[in-house]
């Protein structure tokens, strides 16, 4: 690239199932809320890959060699609700089946995902440093919900399944607004970076980026609580809370709470 071209970088963040690590990146995280066990357990997943695409140089001013724009708004894709019911031979359970603990016989595992990536402006002011300006962000939301339960399985049990649903779906309705509060901030933001390789530079900074979004977007959702508080109302589905109140509750309680922090 000649120096002194603005060029423009997007750094992409995939996932793939079964690569584990932490820190940064694109976020998975995930829970299973499992039944008939005392303590509940609940496990983070946070699965990255990075992927990277660098787009070429460009003209001055704006551009849109990859087809995204001047400094807007964060762009937000949210995608539908992936549900699936699956029943288990508890003798052979499945090997894509969150491991239930001794004494579960039932769980719904809930993962939201965010896929963030993030479009910059680089110049360049001499050999070894340059400009970074954030021109777009774009954050793609998911979530997959799997109830998972042994054949013969009881309606109380399910019940209270379908009420985890609930709580991660009733999340998910506002993720949209959570996921553009957390992107609005970068949009315009100007960083100098420097290094011999400021291709290398900017990218690995777009990643960052990306990362504490998604990090960020992970940590302002955080429906954990509410499913904690619902699994405690209903003792993991033992007593007779009717779900559909417990969930109502446990929603209510923990939105009061988060209205307090
Ligand atoms: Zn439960």
């Amino acid at each position: 690239m000649d120096r002194g071209a603005p060029s423009a970088e997007e750094s992409t963040f995939r996932g793939i199932p079964g690569l584990q690590t932490h820190g940064s990146g694109r976020v998975f995280f995930g829970q299973w809320n499992a039944e008939a066990a005392l303590p509940s357990r609940l496990s983070y997943l946070l699965r990255i890959i990075l992927g990277m695409l660098a787009l070429g140089s460009l003209g001055c001013g704006t551009f849109s060699p990859g087809g995204f724009p001047a400094p807007s708004d964060p762009v937000i894709e949210k995608q539908p609700v992936n549900f699936a019911n699956r029943t288990f031979d508890p003798a052979a359970p499945p090997s894509d089946m969150p491991p239930l603990s001794e004494g579960e016989n039932a769980e719904c595992e809930s993962n939201f995902t965010s896929n963030a990536s993030v479009g910059s402006r680089t110049m360049r002011t001499d050999a070894t440093h340059a400009i970074v300006t954030i021109t777009q962000v774009r954050l793609t939301l998911g979530l997959n919900v799997t109830i998972w339960t042994p054949a013969g399985v009881s309606p109380h049990v399910m019940e209270h399944e379908q009420g985890h649903r609930q709580i991660a779906e009733h999340y998910y309705q506002t993720a949209d607004k959570v996921a553009a509060r957390v992107a609005a901030p970068y949009l315009g933001r100007k960083t100098e970076i420097a290094g011999a390789d400021l291709n290398a530079e900017a990218n690995k900074f777009l990643q960052q980026l990306a990362a504490e979004i998604t990090d960020e977007y992970e940590k302002q959702l955080d429906p954990n609580p509410a499913q904690l508080l619902y699994d405690n109302i209903t003792d993991h589905s033992r007593n007779d809370v009717v779900a559909t109140d417990a969930v109502a509750r446990a929603l209510k309680e923990t939105t009061a709470s988060a209205a307090l922090r």
